[in-house]
């Protein structure tokens, strides 16, 4: 199985917004962008919402045949290891091996030794084709960078060889995640882990590494965009070469574990794509969680009630929904409503405060990025919470297509 060209990742949350999600792609597709949608969700998303693999291929098919949908969709076992994937293997065609827990830890000496000597050939000055500099790649890098990866590449192996056992070896996409590491890859790591899964025999078509930059919970990206722009561009290259070198698929392109809404990058990202000709895939999912709740503060009356209430716990809740998002949110709590006013707030206060619209002096990131982490809060409501959603749906799901459309789909491809 080949993927498309581009392709965005849409996340549901509450398997509500299918048909509006897909509908964001169909109108990309009356502009003449060939985008593709796949849904993804982790076992860890699962596990909260208490949701099970199977209900995400049945809302992906039934969102598909409600629009008429001709074109070509996945289903992403996002961020599955070898104990959670089995759940995911029936549903899935697109399987995100996450073997950061990996990273860091020694590979046997010997499979070091072979490592180093299958890529002997590029050690010295590599110079590849659209980067200005040449790499220097010493013997000392190779070790380095042996150290940091090759047993994850190995336990990548051993996750693709067993969903190839029962799927068959090539009828799904494999991505290969590095991205919820501690440090950033540099392109020459980035080259080095491309020649350890193929020498692993993984046919990678999606890699994705960390970036450098901060990617905090849906809002903009927090970093350098010079240096951004300069590894994204050292990045496509480097697959590109890594393609004719390695004999990876053709098909082989970046997925950008995003985080939602990087406004910021996502023009130089649209410029470099075009440069280079490059496929691309872009994971979205907590930002139409986000337009769910604001779309229920629009609608008013219980939906804007359930909201304030979400909002309340998630705020009384704030450091054991923080918690496991450390690295990837940053709120200052001084900078918090506080959820009394909250509750007196009308729909269009909520909706502006909530809504990523940096230029709005209403916009609070900090109010907008502990909502995000506090989907576990409306999780605990059941079925009041999605009740809601689907007393409110036109106003939810208009929200949901004009914010993937607008603020993600058409800066990214267009
Ligand atoms: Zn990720």
């Amino acid at each position: 199985m080949k993927i498309e060209k581009y392709t965005l990742g849409v996340g549901d949350r509450f398997a509500h917004q299918g048909r509006a999600q897909l509908q964001a792609i169909l109108k990309g597709r009356e502009m003449g962008i060939d985008v593709h949608p796949v849904w993804n969700k982790s076992n860890r998303e699962h596990l909260i919402i208490k949701s099970k693999p199977d209900d995400v291929r049945a809302e992906a098919d039934s969102a598909v045949a409600a629009l008429g949908w001709k074109g070509a969709y996945h289903v992403d076992a996002d961020h599955i290891g070898l104990k959670t994937v089995d759940a995911f293997i029936a549903g899935s065609d697109f399987f995100t091996l996450d073997v950061a827990d990996f990273t860091g830890k020694a590979a046997e000496e010997e499979a070091v030794n072979a490592f180093s000597k299958s890529v002997s050939q590029y050690s010295g000055s590599l110079s590849i084709p659209g980067i200005a500099q040449p790499f220097d790649i010493a013997e000392e890098t190779v070790r380095r960078a042996a150290g940091k990866f090759l047993l994850a590449v190995q336990e990548a192996g051993r996750i693709y060889r067993h969903i190839g056992k029962r799927k068959g070896p090539e009828s799904f996409i494999t991505e290969v995640s590095v991205d919820e590491t501690d440090a950033p890859q540099n392109p020459v790591e980035l080259f080095l882990i491309l020649a350890m899964i193929a020498g692993e025999g993984i046919p990678v078509q999606t890699i994705a590494p960390k970036f450098t930059g901060r990617f905090n919970k849906g809002v903009d990206y927090v970093g350098d965009l010079a240096q951004f722009e300069k590894e994204f561009d050292e990045d496509l290259s480097v697959i590109a070469f890594a393609i004719r070198e390695f004999g990876l698929a053709d098909t082989l392109k970046l997925s950008v574990h995003s985080g939602s809404d990087k406004f910021s990058i996502y023009s130089i990202i649209n410029r470099l794509i075009k440069k280079h000709d490059s496929g691309l895939h872009v994971k979205t999912a907590g930002t139409t969680w986000l337009e769910e709740v604001i779309g229920l503060a629009e609608s008013g009356g219980d939906g804007l009630e359930i909201v304030k209430e979400v909002y309340a716990q998630a705020h009384e809740h704030f450091a054991e929904l923080a918690a496991p998002y450390s690295t990837v949110i940053d709120i200052d709590p001084d900078k918090l409503p506080n959820p009394k006013s909250v509750m007196g707030w009308s729909s269009a206060q909520y909706a502006e405060a909530l809504r990523h619209v940096e230029s709005s002096p209403h916009y609070n990131p900090h109010f907008r990025q502990l909502l995000h982490v506090g989907f576990k809060v409306a999780a605990g409501m059941g079925s009041r919470f999605t009740d809601a959603l689907e007393a409110n749906e036109a106003v939810v799901a208009r929200n949901v297509t004009e914010n993937l459309f607008d603020r993600h789909l058409r800066p990214i491809f267009a």
